[in-house]
């Protein structure tokens, strides 16, 4: 493993071409797949290069959830009213660095892209899970994946529920349906897709345009010229090198979650190429203390006793604001009417006490601070308000009959798990882009490589990546198809 950039290899230094295709797809996951299928469909010539033995990448692991909105088959079916604009200003207000045009195309094309989805061969289920939890226990097809009721955002966008679930039941691996039928369909449409086969370098021409990629395969390697390449090779949350460059925290405690290949070369490549990166000291972590959402009537406070962040918040923010507090420690706090045992304990439950100073001593949290916080919680959620944090109406209830029992948040104490979200910098059609801004001639990125929308841990919602992922990686597809001819 390592952070060294693959060097990029001149077409006039190649004396042997070993094919010569319209399209050159690095990486068969989610992204890979779907650039892949648009490029042949749109009548080009498509080699899918795949460095594992199967396809399916990180992807196959995925619980299946594909962030849509703006009025899907599913959220009519269920009576949830959107549109590609309410789904558009979510989409802004929740993003750190909110890219406006790539919102927008995926915000329009989403009702389209769900139609797209489904025509590969499956059928969202006409059906939705209305509890907060971290994914839909069956095969529901809708359920609330991010923070759209949450404060401030329902004040800046209709709320919406936009987590799609593909039809197949537990929280790993739903989208591996997906690519069972991207599969199929790429071969139906005469995508050679070459496994154990990896994309090692690009190949440049006098101007800086990728003209084809070198590649190896066991102890055999060789050159295939293409008119563009789509980098969708995947995250880099398995190189331990990059991980320790980029999201130094990443590395300490949590538990990563990806596929060996996660190891960022496709990042790499594009570097290579004169490409830049974006954010690529953000992750998705995460210790989600609900369902049961009963939980969230308690309150979180750090280390000084203090509240920072909306209990009701989408696991992942309430984490991402977890890790900015001091020692990055924190506690669920909650009393005895409204404990309940997390379905999944994560984060464990330290103790329980009679008094709220026996708590605080327990805890090391300076005497009185917790007892302060309590009771103005309780005595504005006695009224059903929130002044400081406008927790969701459902989620403010006192948490005043002891005794109370405390869950640690605290980094190395809650099991946090995440995965890497920085990648290429990219147009709206997947075009790598320089420092300047200007495309990079014949190479795309696409999918955990680049371009997402799902770009911040705070912002991130259930379903940006593969939704994301497939929407940008068949408009990369599209694009580089249109370039060719
Ligand atoms: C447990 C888990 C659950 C998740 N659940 C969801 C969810 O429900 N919804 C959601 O939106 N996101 C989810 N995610 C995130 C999401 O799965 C990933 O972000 C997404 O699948 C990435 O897709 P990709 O196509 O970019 O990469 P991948 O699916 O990882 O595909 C990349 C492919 O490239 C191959 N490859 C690597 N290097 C090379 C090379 N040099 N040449 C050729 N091929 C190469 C790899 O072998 C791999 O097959 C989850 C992640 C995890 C770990």
């Amino acid at each position: 493993m390592s952070t060294q950039i693959p060097e990029v290899v001149a077409v006039d230094t190649i004396t042997e071409w070993t094919d010569e295709f319209d399209v050159v797809v690095a990486g068969f996951g989610i992204a890979g797949g779907c650039a892949a299928v648009e490029a042949a469909a749109a009548g080009a010539r498509v080699l899918l290069l795949e460095r594992a033995a199967v396809a399916g990448g990180t992807t196959a692991l995925a619980g299946g959830h594909f962030y849509l909105g703006g009025g899907t088959a599913v959220q009519q079916a269920t009576g949830h009213a959107d549109s590609a604009e309410e789904m558009y200003k979510y989409l802004t207000a929740v993003a750190r660095d909110p890219e406006p045009e790539k919102i927008r195309a995926y915000c329009d094309g989403s009702v389209e892209h769900f139609d797209w989805l489904e025509a590969l061969g499956f059928e969202f289920e006409r059906s939705y899970y209305p509890e907060k939890a971290v994914i839909q226990p069956g095969t529901q097809g809708l359920m609330y994946t991010g923070n759209e009721k949450v404060w401030p955002f329902r004040e800046q966008a209709e709320p919406a529920p936009r987590g799609h679930k593909v039809p197949v039941p537990g929280d790993t691996q739903g989208a591996a349906l997906v690519i069972e039928l991207l599969v199929k369909r790429a071969a139906a449409l005469g995508v050679e897709v070459r496994y154990e086969t990896g994309a090692t370098n690009l190949i440049v021409d006098a101007d800086g345009a990728v003209v084809g990629v070198r590649w190896k395969e066991s102890g055999k390697t060789g050159a295939v010229r293409a008119n563009s390449v789509v980098l969708a090779a995947g995250g880099f949350v398995m190189n331990a090198e990059m991980v320790a460059e980029h999201v130094p925290w990443l590395a300490e405690k949590p538990f990563v979650l990806g596929t060996t290949y996660d190891n960022g070369l496709g990042i790499r490549l594009g570097l290579s190429a004169g490409g830049v990166t974006r954010n690529m000291d953000q992750a998705f972590v995460t210790a989600p203390v609900y369902p049961p959402s009963k939980l969230l009537t308690g309150i979180i406070v750090n280390q000084a006793g203090e509240r920072f962040v909306a209990e009701d918040s989408y696991h992942a923010r309430t984490s991402a604001f977890v890790l900015e507090q001091p020692g990055a420690a924190a506690y669920l706090i909650v009393d005895s009417e409204h404990m309940e045992q997390p379905m999944f304990p994560l984060a464990p439950l330290i103790d329980g006490w009679e008094t709220v100073e026996e708590m605080e001593a327990a805890l090391g949290i300076p005497s009185g601070a917790l007892r302060s916080t309590l009771d103005r919680y309780n005595e504005h959620a006695a009224r059903g308000e929130d002044p400081d944090f406008h927790k969701g109406a459902e989620f403010v209830q006192p948490q005043d009959s002891g005794p109370w029992g405390a869950f640690d948040l605290t980094l190395g104490k809650a099991l946090y798990a995440g995965f890497t979200l920085g990648g290429l910098h990219t147009s709206a059609h997947g075009e790598v882009l320089r420092d300047n801004g200007s495309p990079i001639t014949g190479l795309y990125a696409v999918g955990a490589n680049g371009g997402t929308l799902a770009q911040d841990g705070k912002g991130y919602a259930s379903g940006t990546q593969l939704g994301s992922g497939s929407f940008f990686g068949r408009r990369a597809g599209r694009h580089a198809v249109s370039r060719s001819s």
